[in-house]
């Protein structure tokens, strides 16, 4: 396949602020791609050659790639600097050297999406010493034969910055429509995706073998599966009401979800968000050989203190990211792991299984193994909800943040955030104090002490049914100065010309980003807004809901891809709730009248 048919797509993209039509040259393009190829040209479109859990990345510096693009164009490397620095965009300054370079047709090879592809998985696999110049050679060798607006791509795939912001589920619709002719299939992909975690798989297998083939992908060792997630409950009884009186209550603890994948000899941890961090801990990927069966388990890492053995907060964890010093980070920082389900059991899946049996077999595992660093999360069975409120309050005197409370016959649902499994907060119990989490699409520069940074940014919600970004409120508030510069610096690699066709918005920006970071903020009270377009005429024609008071926890959720960002469904639930809290008749609905153009926020 011609790699141009592929950079033409690229262009119509970036240039697009329209979802649909984004969409659209999805369809046309996995269309006309051959099935052999149509796992490679998904990941080149999500800017990645395989799926993130296998952790795979070009690893080529900067440096290396400027004097790649010099020994092509023949330009010193100081020249392209130059262009570099007006550009703002390796990508683009890379299209301005070529186009002043003749092409050489006489000796070059054709530049396909097969040779492109191969090129880059070189780069990537290519370690150690002398690596970098190896990588210079293998990029400059595809720069010489490519046009201006080949190169242009080509370095802004191996520079990580091609931001074109084509999520899985846009993927997924594409390849319903390209395949099946209609979107109603997505559901399908959607659950081979769920239980694999790779849409090059899927695709492929679609296009070879058609949508029955895709419907028997089935739960494999090493290829995570996405986790369940838990709908939000105020109180134990509203929880007991759901689960028909009976559930069980486990403690919520407060660390990082860790899905756990243990084969014959070799071992996995992978994060909530499937990246692979079997590099974060050792000591607990160590502790797992001693678990005899192959197995896929979930549960919650926690720092804990082993003198006084109590939990502490989730920032301790943070501490354990790191490349270099791990040793040392295992010693000042331990942690358990708290397991709280098992998804596969030599051989066999088990998500089908109910609650209450996966809870035995669990114990049964974790019985066998003689570890401190392994254990299985505390857990009771309730009939009342004094039971449940009594069982939280030990929790949160054990450092937990709440509790879980499950349903005792469901089956594990990869994906799904339903009702069960629910989280009971301590906040929760109060008026509209729980957190949200975000996703950063726009900013406004700052005035003042922020000159030259962002005073504000445009935070929205994920519209789930779409695949949207809907704008929700600005934040200013909440950041130290360390922030103001950490963003800054961060934001930059995701900067893009115009509106992102994702996200939706009638709030005008400053400068538009990719929807990639998702922050923590909390806000007093939803109100509604002319402006935000979260839930648009749902309450009230032309109105959205926006946040008052919004401000920045300090947690930035790196954990958090940005489709699992706050749900618009979920902020409207809590609008609603916050409606009946104060009494429909007097329900104070504030219309948000958008402050005066405050760049502060
Ligand atoms: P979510 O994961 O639901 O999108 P979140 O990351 O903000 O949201 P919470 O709202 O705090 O997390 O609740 C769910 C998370 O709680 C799980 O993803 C998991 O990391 C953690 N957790 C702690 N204890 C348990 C438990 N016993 N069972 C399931 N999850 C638990």
């Amino acid at each position: 396949m011609d790699f141009n048919s592929l950079v033409e797509t690229f262009e119509l993209m970036e240039q697009t602020s329209s979802r649909i039509a984004l969409t659209g040259y999805l369809v046309t393009l996995l269309k006309s791609t051959p099935a052999n190829i149509i796992d490679k040209v998904t990941y080149l479109i999500q800017g990645k050659l395989y799926p993130d859990y296998e952790g795979i990345e070009m690893g080529v510096a900067e440096k290396m790639v400027l004097r790649a693009i010099a020994t092509s164009s023949g330009k010193d490397v100081s020249e392209i600097e130059r262009i570099y620095q007006k550009t703002g965009d390796l990508g683009e300054a890379t299209l301005e050297v070529m186009k002043s370079k003749s092409q050489s047709t006489l000796f070059s090879e054709p530049m396909t999406v097969e040779r492109v592809y191969s090129t880059f998985d070189k780069v990537a696999r290519t370690i150690g010493v002398g690596s970098q110049e190896i990588k210079l050679r293998l990029i400059s060798s595809l720069l010489n034969d490519a046009t201006a607006a080949e190169g242009c791509y080509i370095i802004k795939f191996v520079m990580g910055q091609l931001r074109l912001g084509i999520a899985d589920y846009t993927v997924l619709d594409a390849l319903a429509i390209a395949f099946t002719g209609d979107k109603i299939n997505r559901h399908v992909l959607e659950n081979a995706y769920n239980v694999s975690s790779d849409l090059g798989t899927v695709a492929r297998l679609l296009a070879t073998s058609g949508l029955e083939a895709v419907s028997s992908i089935k739960i494999t060792l090493f290829k995570p599966i996405r986790p369940m997630l838990a709908e939000r409950v105020r109180t134990a009884e509203e929880a007991l009401e759901r689960t028909g009186s009976r559930a069980a209550v486990e403690y919520k603890l407060d660390g990082e979800r860790v899905q756990v994948h243990k084969g014959k000899d070799r071992v996995e941890l992978f994060s909530r968000r499937l990246e692979k961090i079997t590099s974060h801990y050792p000591d607990v990927a160590n502790a797992l050989k001693t678990i005899k069966s192959e197995v896929i388990l979930e549960g919650e890492v926690v720092a804990i203190n082993i003198e006084t053995e109590e939990y502490l907060p989730f920032q301790e964890l943070m501490h354990r990211r790191r490349k270099y010093g791990v040793e040392e980070a295992m010693e000042s920082y331990p942690v358990v792991m708290n397991f709280f389900d098992v998804l596969y059991f030599d051989g066999k899946s088990k998500t089908e299984v109910s609650y209450m049996d996966r809870r035995k077999l669990l114990k049964k595992i974790v019985d066998r193994i003689q570890n401190s660093k392994l254990s299985l999360i505390k857990q009771t069975i309730a009939t009342e909800s004094y039971e449940i409120d009594r069982f939280m309050a030990a929790a949160i005197e054990n450092g937990c943040e709440g509790v879980m409370i499950k349903h005792l016959p469901s089956t594990y649902r990869a994906g799904a955030r339903e009702y069960a499994w629910m989280k009971l907060k301590r906040e929760y119990t109060s008026d509209f104090a729980d957190t949200l989490d975000l996703v950063i699409v726009g900013a406004l520069y700052g005035r003042g002490r922020r000159a030259g940074k962002y005073g504000a940014l445009l935070l929205a919600a994920y519209d789930h049914n779409t695949d949207m970004f809907r704008s929700v409120t600005k934040v200013g508030t909440g950041f130290t100065d360390v922030h103001i510069e950490q963003f800054y610096k961060e934001l930059e690699k995701h900067i893009v010309s115009q509106r992102h066709a994702r996200v939706d918005t009638g709030m005008e920006m400053d400068i538009w980003f990719e929807p990639k970071i998702v922050i923590e903020v909390i806000a007093s009270e939803i109100t509604l807004s002319p402006s935000h377009t979260a839930a648009k005429n749902t309450i009230r024609p032309g109105y959205g809901l926006a946040l008052r008071f919004p401000k920045f926890t300090g947690k930035i959720r790196d954990d958090k891809k940005p489709e699992d960002a706050t749900t618009i469904d979920e902020i409207l639930a809590a609008y609603k709730r916050q409606l009946k809290a104060v009494g429909h008749s007097g329900a104070k609905v504030q219309i948000e009248e958008e402050e005066e153009h405050d760049k502060e926020g």
